[in-house]
């Protein structure tokens, strides 16, 4: 995948809503890029969880957040441990990027191999893996 245009655009940033769906090992992926974190991060990951994560997007419409969205920089707080739905974004047909800046999206058919081998897996969002990864 071309990530190279990514890197730093927070342009889908309203598709990091609360509610992805991720696998034990990424979840697990996401702990621990959290544990092994300097001190100074691992305080900025814990002052990004605390945010109120609802968006107001006018027309009583708001929208919550996924708990590692930094309402300040519309960025991930986990970004090098995010789970592979959030890598997807812009680069399969499914989840074309909102800006138009991916030009070369991953063919569907490999892409469509990837989502097959992935459903495979038992997948929950962070908080249902957090209250109970063993159930
Ligand atoms: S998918 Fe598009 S909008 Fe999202 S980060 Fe990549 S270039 Fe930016
Ligand atoms: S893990 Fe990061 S990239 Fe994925 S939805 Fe949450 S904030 Fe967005």
């Amino acid at each position: 995948m071309e990530l190279a245009g990514c890197d730093g655009c927070t342009g889908c940033h309203l598709r990091c809503a609360d509610g992805v769906q991720t696998t034990l090992t990424e979840w697990d992926a996401v702990r621990n890029y959290i544990a092994v974190a300097p001190e100074s991060q691992r305080v900025a990951i814990a002052v990004v969880e605390s945010q109120d994560k609802t968006i107001d997007l006018g027309d009583d419409v708001t929208v919550k957040m996924c708990r590692y969205f930094d309402i300040q920089t519309r960025g991930c707080a986990v970004y090098p441990a995010r789970p592979l739905i959030c890598r997807l974004m812009g680069h399969v047909e499914w989840l074309p990027c909102p800006i138009d800046k991916v030009t070369h999206p991953v063919p569907t058919p490999l892409a469509l191999d990837l989502m097959r081998t992935y459903s495979k897996f038992e997948r929950r969002t962070f908080a249902a893996w957090e209250q109970d990864p063993e159930a």
